[in-house]
């Protein structure tokens, strides 16, 4: 999507003459009035999240001791009922829970085994939100395809069938779609059930789960991710003209609702407490792994740019509020739920910041807004030379704020290097040891830093202007 912006307000005037800190007013005949008035504060900000493993050692203990956080599940629960604990102990102030009621899909016991040409068992996850097979499992004949345009043209062999996607990945955005819309394209031609190559640019046969969706015109069957791999492997034998027959097998299920909860926590403004800058990731996970990457890592990095602002003393003119959303992964409820609980708040919501794509090293920022709240992030990225975070790039927002942009909310996130990120991504891999301490340590200063300039900074970063007909 892509968001027409236009600049409501235009602040650089603002932040010329509001010269409060004169002591940096000297060294300022350049045009980065922002980043000299908080060169100071940033650089004490910075300081202090690399000075320590803070962040990784709680990231661990989050983990570690609660494991995978899906949505309806008990460990979901217990992790939030921890973390607004631990926000209390960290002084953090309207530390609370609030409502959301989330999907309850659950997995069961699942296998995908090759019956012909030989007998194997494939890697395989379901994707989230798949119906479940017949107890006795579906085996069936496999049509294998190597792209949806394939399976235009092969569309009359698949009735009977299970399909196997065996798409190559190009880039999430575009190979995402064979686990979103495998199911009902094979379903429309008759097919039995669905299998795509997992979404991953690499593997080490490991399948990767993930939500799909179904169109309401077609008939419902199961989809499941095999590793890539295996997709390859089936895709070859099928080449070769051999007969390929998989039973499938899979409990899938969905339940009704169950409540779950944003986690928020503040730092109230010292002078617009009415007025927000909102920092988070999304606390759920996928039922495999631990999410550690996805998205525990983007929510205590978070937790500890509060944190750390706090700890320090800083007092933004600003509120600064620590957002947890709930049931990114299989719903986006929180954030639809933060959106209409705190609608009358949106118009002061200066600025809502995401990480959810990995606390790797960080580049810059992503800044979704009018052109002067990107030339405002790239004054503010100035003061992270000294560790290499100075890119900025305009660009579309991550999942949770979405909705809080459509009502012109100002969005910005972590641009971090993504190399690893869809190896690991949705699968039992996504586990601590694939981060490291120190980029961490860089994600929450990059985080803390723009967090509290735009919080406490005279100005503010403008309006998005909604798409047109939204
Ligand atoms: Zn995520």
């Amino acid at each position: 999507m892509k968001l027409r912006m236009s600049v409501v307000r235009s602040l650089f005037c603002a932040f010329v003459m509001a010269g409060s800190q004169t002591a940096f007013a000297q060294s300022t005949i350049s045009a980065t009035p922002i980043a000299d008035r908080y060169r100071v504060n940033a650089t004490r900000l910075i300081a202090a999240a690399l000075a320590d493993s803070a962040a990784y050692n709680r990231l661990a203990r989050l983990t570690d001791t609660f494991g995978h956080r899906f949505s309806g599940s008990a460990s979901l629960e217990a992790a939030i009922d921890w973390i607004l604990a631990e926000m209390k102990r960290d002084g953090l102030q309207n530390v609370r829970g609030e409502k959301v009621m989330v999907p309850r899909w659950v997995r069961g016991n699942e296998s995908a085994v090759l019956v012909s040409p030989r007998r194997y068992r494939l890697h395989m996850l379901g994707l989230g939100r798949s119906v479940g097979t017949p107890r006795a499992g579906i085996t069936a004949p496999v049509l294998v395809v190597g792209s949806f345009d394939e399976f235009a043209r092969r569309q009359s062999e698949a009735k009977g069938k299970i399909v196997l996607f065996d798409a190559p990945f190009t880039s999430y955005g575009e190979t995402v779609a064979y686990r979103g819309r495998a199911a009902s394209t094979a379903a429309r031609a008759g097919a039995v059930a669905a299998l795509i190559r997992s979404i991953a640019s690499n593997s080490m046969q490991n399948p990767h789960t993930g939500a799909m969706s179904y169109d309401t015109t077609v008939a419902r069957i199961p989809a499941a991710a095999l590793s890539v791999e295996d997709a390859m492997m089936l895709h070859r034998m099928s080449d070769r003209g051999e007969k390929i027959v998989v039973t499938l097998k899979m409990e899938a299920k969905t339940l009704p609702d169950v409540p779950s909860r944003n986690v928020v926590a503040e730092i109230r403004g010292s002078e617009k407490p009415d007025e927000f800058v909102v920092i988070g990731g999304h606390i759920d996970s996928w039922d495999v792994g631990t999410g550690a990457m996805d998205d525990a890592g983007g929510s205590v990095a978070a937790w500890e740019a509060v944190r750390l602002i706090k700890d320090l003393g800083l007092k933004p003119r600003r509120t600064i509020r620590v957002v947890l959303w709930t049931n990114e992964e299989n719903g986006t409820r929180g954030a639809h739920a933060y959106r209409d609980m705190h609608a009358s708040e949106l118009d002061k919501h200066v600025l809502a910041m995401e990480s959810d794509a990995g606390v790797f090293k960080p580049l810059g920022y992503r800044v979704t807004g009018p052109d002067s709240a990107v030339a405002i992030a790239r004054d503010i990225a100035s003061l992270l030379a000294g560790i290499g975070a100075t890119r900025v790039e305009a660009g579309g927002p991550e999942v949770d704020v979405g909705p809080l942009v459509e009502r012109g909310v100002p969005a910005a996130s972590p641009i971090v290097d993504g190399t690893r990120y869809f190896w690991y991504h949705h699968s039992e891999k996504d586990t601590i040891d694939k981060l490291n301490p120190r980029e961490m340590a860089e994600c929450v200063a990059v985080m803390a830093v723009l967090a509290y300039i735009v919080a406490d900074m005279p100005g503010t970063l403008g309006r998005v202007t909604p798409a047109a007909g939204r």
